[in-house]
């Protein structure tokens, strides 16, 4: 996750992901509109873990998936997915996808007729719901366990189905989606899920949630408490300080939480067995969905009506369909990287999702791949953008789009 926050007593612009604060626990919307949308957990056999890769790690265990095994993995992705598969001692297959990211059935068809797989990831990219059912029923020709990334897609459905009820099992990034330091899911609908978990410590938990805290903090949210947890915090320091210098140089400072929450793409094996926290559960318990999936989509439509007629750029997805809620807005540039350096002196934070693919996976692997590594940027729509950082957002791709096509012209 791009929570990077080095001075807490520095207030940060636009937060890149969702922040704590009180509105998060007010309900929004009216019932009955597209923001009634189901979500990953409903009806599933659910464990929370601390992060989307270690879920990812856990559904392949759960498969069988072990050393010489194949698994068919998108070309276009995440690196944090590729971990979790080496770590079984498997390897991944890279398959195409697309223009418009959806898996390349044809591919896929030709890489499982070759043997070897054990299991195949396809993930729901942005979150927009995928169809499925054709993929579920080339997997269960091959006996290949199939696992729905919904990594970008925590709430949704497609003609009905809801995401994550295809696969065998299913995994979520629940920090894409709540304001929270750490969470991931496995999920099944299909079997019943025999994982059990531990707590991750007293060290994790106050590092969970008072990390929360201080994000939230850094963007202005909360100011009231800020005062109050100002001495926790302080501790907090204290105690890390005193970690590392007891460590001393060159040893290892013990990782109080996982290296998933700081934009790492490792895998730590350890968070394996590791519930995810108190604090995040409470989120997850406690946070409106509802008001996640209407602002999300609001915060979407918004910004693509308002760049409606920009030279420079189109949406990925003509247009956002009611059963999805969207993990970013992204559009395809001219000129992507001029854009995104704009962007990033006006102090927007972009995601370039894909943008570096694992090592050997290039154009010729999949030239749709390559292609949107390039050219996506990914701006956040989440629900605690308030109305001004949605104007100033809105206003500064504009002028990023309008400057970086005068440069062409
Ligand atoms: C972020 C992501 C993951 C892994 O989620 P973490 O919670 O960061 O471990 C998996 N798949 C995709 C497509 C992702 O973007």
């Amino acid at each position: 996750m791009p929570t990077t926050v080095q001075d807490r007593s520095t207030r940060l612009s636009i937060p890149p992901v969702p922040v704590l604060s009180l509105a998060a626990f007010a309900s929004q919307g009216g019932a009955g509109d597209a923001a009634d949308l189901p979500s990953l957990l409903d009806g599933a056999d659910v464990r929370l873990v601390s992060s989307g890769r270690i879920a990812i790690g856990l559904a392949l265990g759960a498969l069988g998936v072990g050393p010489g095994d194949i698994v068919l993995v998108p070309a276009y992705h995440s690196l944090s997915m590729i971990p979790p598969v080496l770590w079984h001692g498997a390897s991944a297959s890279f398959y195409r996808i697309h223009p418009d990211t959806t898996a390349d059935l044809e591919d896929i068809g030709v890489r499982l007729a070759a043997g070897g797989v054990r299991a195949l990831i396809v993930t729901h990219f942005f979150g927009i719901p995928q169809e499925l059912s054709a993929l579920r029923v080339l997997c269960e020709r091959h006996g290949v366990g199939l696992i729905e990334d919904c990594a970008h897609c925590f709430f949704g459905e497609r003609n009905g189905v809801t995401i994550g009820s295809t696969g065998d099992f299913a995994i979520g990034s629940s920090m894409k989606f709540f304001p929270i330091y750490e969470g991931g899911c496995l999920v099944s609908r299909r079997r019943s899920l025999d994982v059990t978990l531990r707590r991750g410590g007293p060290g994790f938990e106050a590092k969970a949630a008072l990390s929360a805290f201080e994000t939230s903090f850094a963007y202005g949210r909360l100011p009231g408490m800020r005062v109050a947890l100002s001495l926790p915090l302080r501790l907090k320091s204290l105690l890390w300080n005193a970690l590392k210098s007891r460590a001393g140089a060159g040893a290892p400072v013990p990782a109080l939480a996982p290296a998933s929450s700081d934009s790492a793409f490792e895998f730590d094996p350890y968070w394996l067995d590791k519930r995810s926290s108190i604090f995040s559960r409470f989120v997850l318990a406690h946070a409106s969905r509802q008001r996640i999936v209407t602002l999300r989509r609001r915060h979407y439509l918004a910004m693509q009506s308002a760049l409606d007629g920009v030279p420079g750029w189109r949406p990925l997805w003509p247009v956002l369909p009611d059963g999805a809620c969207p993990w970013v807005f992204p559009l395809l540039a001219e000129c992507t990287d001029a854009v995104v350096e704009r962007l990033k002196e006006a102090g927007i934070p972009v995601v370039r999702f894909g943008a570096t693919l694992w090592p050997g996976v290039d154009a010729a692997v999949c030239a749709n791949s390559a292609a949107l590594g390039r050219q996506l940027i990914g701006l956040p729509c989440h629900q605690d953008l308030s109305a001004g950082e949605l104007a100033a957002m809105i206003a500064a791709v504009r002028a990023a789009l309008q400057a970086s096509t005068l440069q062409t012209a």
